[in-house]
């Protein structure tokens, strides 16, 4: 039996892996409170679902990440009651390493083959629960970037596709999201119907475009394809099952769509990203057949989208404080109760002192865990410089001064009597 054996993955195949965890490195998600392990889980899935200031459910309860740290795959956690889940944000590259074989179905060339992929999360979305409505896009300090070697089948799109798209586009005002992306909603049904076609999770294949897509200049000569990619290193045979049934998942996709009842896209269609439902279907006929685009393309307007790169200025938060109670509150991080007691706090330098009139609160905001925790908050919703300092200073009211005075009185008289 003639057949080729090629590994391509980046590091060698050890003899005990289970296939879905064949990526060496395992990231730890500790519980700060306790110290105790909540889960453990890869390198790719933890920059997805673990990065700083993430909301990860497991067991029924939801923790917020304070901390990712790298350099010991551990990631540091508290438990949260806020109201709203967190979604990564972020580019996926992709590059042809090699193909192996190709073929033509009706309008387009597909083939299969290696490839590596880049996966960077640079920013997460915070979106409320009800109603998933979003609250704001979250920039991570530092983005967090895997690369690894796997399998591809690859959809060359053709160019009267491209174009059209392309003019849909609409940047963002601040030019950091793209708008109306049409590529993505093709994407998203064919990701969906191949996994089905292939009895395949969400995790375990992945649909994306190549960057070549997004150029807004039309002249833009580079062809533009859809990926179908394991997102195991080295490929698990599942992008390969999409190559042999490329022509069934083409054409599954246009009745998928097609014969949706929703009104302008849903889940189980094109995706929740506000595109228009008759441009994806016009999109995916035109994998089979020529067929001219609609001469009124709607474009969808949006409301000016929230850019969080951090809301508040370390420098004003003495002035601001009451809002930036109100702001973490609102967002749910499970300090913001306490905080919001401090009426007073001094900004110096890179020194942040807490005024705190009850002595309690200041052994409690002392321990270390505590301190800590404090701190990330704050750093995570400031420019606060590196290596600020928290303190506490405890100021008695005149009212906690009479008090205490009053109570040693009464000690002083049950003594004497
Ligand atoms: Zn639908």
């Amino acid at each position: 039996m003639g057949g080729k054996f090629v590994w391509t993955g980046n590091s060698f195949p050890a003899g005990d892996f289970s296939l879905r965890n064949i990526d060496k490195s395992r990231y730890k998600l500790i519980n700060k409170e306790n110290a105790k392990e909540i889960t453990e889980m890869d390198e790719m899935q933890a920059f997805r679902e673990i990065h700083n200031g993430a909301i990860y459910m497991h067991g029924g309860i939801q923790y917020q990440v304070i901390k990712l740290d790298l350099e010991s795959k551990t990631a540091f956690a508290i438990l949260f009651n806020g109201n709203y889940y967190t979604m990564p944000g972020g580019s996926t590259n992709i590059r042809i390493i090699q193909g192996s074989k190709d073929m033509d179905y009706k309008r387009v060339k597909v083939a299969f083959g290696d490839v590596n992929v880049d996966e960077i999360v640079y920013m997460y979305k915070k979106l409320q629960f009800h109603n998933h409505q979003n609250l704001g896009f979250q920039q991570l300090e530092k983005p967090l970037s895997k690369d690894y070697d796997t399998e591809s089948t690859w959809i060359k799109i053709p160019d009267n596709v491209v174009k059209v798209y392309r003019k849909m586009l609409k940047e963002s005002p601040s030019g950091k999201i793209l708008r109306n992306n049409h590529f993505e909603g093709l994407c998203y049904v064919i990701k969906n119907v191949a996994m089905m076609t292939t009895m395949t999770e969400r995790e375990d294949i992945g649909a994306t475009m190549s960057n070549s897509a997004i150029e807004i200049n039309e002249n833009f000569m580079d062809d533009v394809y859809m990926f179908i990619y394991d997102k195991y290193i080295g490929g698990l045979g599942y992008a390969e099952k999409v190559f042999d049934l490329i022509s069934q998942i083409i054409d599954d996709a246009i009745k998928l769509v097609g014969g949706c009842k929703c009104e302008s896209g849903c889940a189980a269609c094109i995706g929740d990203y506000k595109l228009d439902k008759g441009m994806i279907l016009w999109g995916l006929k035109n994998l089979v057949e020529e067929i001219k685009a609609p001469k009124d393309i709607k474009i969808v307007e949006y409301a000016p989208s929230t850019f969080i790169e951090k809301p508040f200025q370390f420098g004003m938060l003495q002035e601001k404080w009451k809002d930036f109670c109100k702001y973490i509150q609102e967002n749910g991080d499970s300090f913001a109760t306490f905080l919001s007691t401090i009426t007073e706090v001094e900004i110096d330098n890179h020194i942040l002192t807490l005024v705190l009139h009850n002595a309690f609160y200041k052994e409690w905001v002392m321990e270390e865990s505590n301190k800590r925790s404090l701190r990330n908050i704050i750093v995570f919703n400031t420019d606060a410089p590196e290596g600020f300092e928290l303190k506490i200073r405890l100021e008695e009211t005149s009212d906690d001064v009479a008090k205490v005075k009053s109570k040693l009185q009464r000690r002083y008289e049950n003594l004497v009597e």
